[in-house]
């Protein structure tokens, strides 16, 4: 899990680890995706997601899931 003790976007300190449950759009098709956890910062609304978060969304994602489907071998 990436450390984050100020801001990437504004420098703030103020930053800190949440765990979320995260709604976000794909292609105009809505999806939740369950205990996400990611340095949310309180100044600016940055948000910023470690690799595992950002896999794990993609996972949920429904466009990233017909990409995989498709390319399953035969
Ligand atoms: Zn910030």
């Amino acid at each position: 899990m990436l450390k984050h003790k100020t801001c990437p976007t504004c420098g703030s300190k103020r930053i800190k680890l949440v765990r979320r449950t995260l709604t976000r759009s794909s292609h105009g098709q809505i999806y939740k995706v369950p205990n996400v956890q990611f340095h949310a910062c309180p100044d600016c609304g940055e948000h910023v997601y470690s690799p595992e978060a950002v896999s794990k969304i993609q996972a949920h994602s429904p466009a990233f899931a017909k990409r995989r489907r498709s390319a399953l071998p035969a």
